[in-house]
């Protein structure tokens, strides 16, 4: 039996695979100059030669996982053709270790914490939204290890055309953040939708699908290739270590911003929820009365989103202007939330087979460009 992890978002580090019914591992910390260490929970890793085993996978270093409190109530995913994945019910978290017991029914099997999103997809998501009659993609610059930054442009610029932003994956390993934009990209593109021709007709939107494809291709949960957190990068970015964070400011600063969403995951919470702007210094009662009724209108859009549960004020503390959506929020005064979707399930319309996945990212990332529609023609010429 042989576990390997040299491809695309792979990371784990194997302790001993001497015996399948004790197969040791170890989550692997991000890459990266400074954040080594500082940030492990991602894993995505293919066992081979396990058909018909009853496998027990110990990782062994769980508890010290960037959020232990991710592993009550999660379930490993499983795939053999890396495109359906399932959870593994048989994953359970015990003194500090995680611990995912399956029999695959073939000989190559892949596990990962969350269903990824390729770097290829990435790239093909580009692809397919320049050949569309209603977008344009453009390059942005590089990131630290040579990738493109591209942001795709959706509607024409004209007078009074609300500059909508929306950014995902500026933590990679929220691999859902990129299948809810996929989702926003397709109903966005789609010459027979109303909502998305009016919100076309209202708006120009900027659409950055991933901001850290190098995090994203290297496994990384939190950072970039130099180790650092974009969403903690936004008050003063480097261009030589965060230039990801620094060339989306730059461009925002060129369009304007009316209404900002920023994409993640959450490990901890199972349900899909706002991060909203109401500390930031500033805060106006327009904004106010803006954000709820866009967050009204989400919530009459999609019941997988709910506003019950959610972090508590204060959690950001000194570091709030550093996050992308309050630094857009104070920047420019105008709607700006973060959007928090569950790596385990949304546990108001659970689904036992896949917990929360990339198709429902997708349906939720459709069901925004409402709340989206009316925003800009509310606010529109
Ligand atoms: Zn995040």
């Amino acid at each position: 039996m042989r576990i390997s992890s040299n491809f695309d978002s792979g990371a784990i580090e194997v302790v001993s695979v001497d015996r399948a019914d004790d197969i040791r591992l170890r989550l692997r910390a991000d890459q990266g100059i400074e954040g080594d260490g500082a940030f492990r929970q991602w894993f995505h890793f293919r066992v081979h030669g396990g058909a018909g085993a009853a496998l027990r996978m110990v990782f062994e270093n769980a508890s010290e996982a960037a959020y232990p409190d991710g592993w009550p109530g999660y379930r490993c995913v499983a795939s053999y053709d890396r495109r359906n994945w399932f959870r593994v019910s048989g994953t359970h978290y015990v003194d500090g270790q995680l611990v995912v017991e399956h029999t695959p029914e073939r000989d190559s099997v892949y596990y990962a914490y969350f269903e990824p999103y390729s770097h290829e997809r990435h790239l093909d998501l580009l692809g397919w939204a320049e050949m569309s009659p209603y977008a344009s993609v453009s390059n942005l610059g590089a990131t630290v290890d040579g990738r493109d930054l591209d942001v795709v442009t959706v509607g024409r610029p004209g007078p009074g055309k609300q500059p909508v932003w929306i950014t995902a994956r500026q933590h990679p390993g929220e691999s859902m953040a990129e299948w809810f934009v996929e989702g926003v990209l397709e109903r966005l593109l789609d010459g027979a939708d109303p909502v998305a021709r009016k919100i076309r007709e209202h708006a120009v939107l900027h659409i950055v699908p991933n901001m850290n494809p190098d995090g994203a291709f290297r496994g990384n949960l939190r950072t970039n290739a130099a180790g650092v957190n974009l969403n903690r990068a936004w008050r003063e970015p480097d261009p030589l270590r965060s230039p990801e964070v620094h060339l989306v400011r730059q461009a925002m600063e060129a369009s304007g911003v009316s209404l900002f969403l920023d994409i993640h995951g959450d490990e901890a919470l199972p349900y899909v929820f706002f991060s909203t702007a109401e500390e930031v210094p500033g805060f106006s009662d327009a904004q106010r009365a803006r954000q709820a009724e866009f967050v009204a209108a989400f919530e009459a859009a999609s019941p997988d989103f709910q506003r019950e549960h959610g972090y508590l004020p204060g959690r950001f503390a000194e570091e709030l202007l550093t996050l992308a959506s309050k630094w857009v929020a104070y920047r420019f005064g105008c709607v700006s939330l973060t959007l928090e979707m569950p790596f385990k399930d949304n546990a108001l319309l659970p689904d036992g087979l896949t917990g929360w996945n990339g198709a429902r990212s997708k349906r939720l990332g459709a069901a925004i460009l409402g709340p989206i529609l009316r925003h800009v023609s509310a606010t529109g010429a």
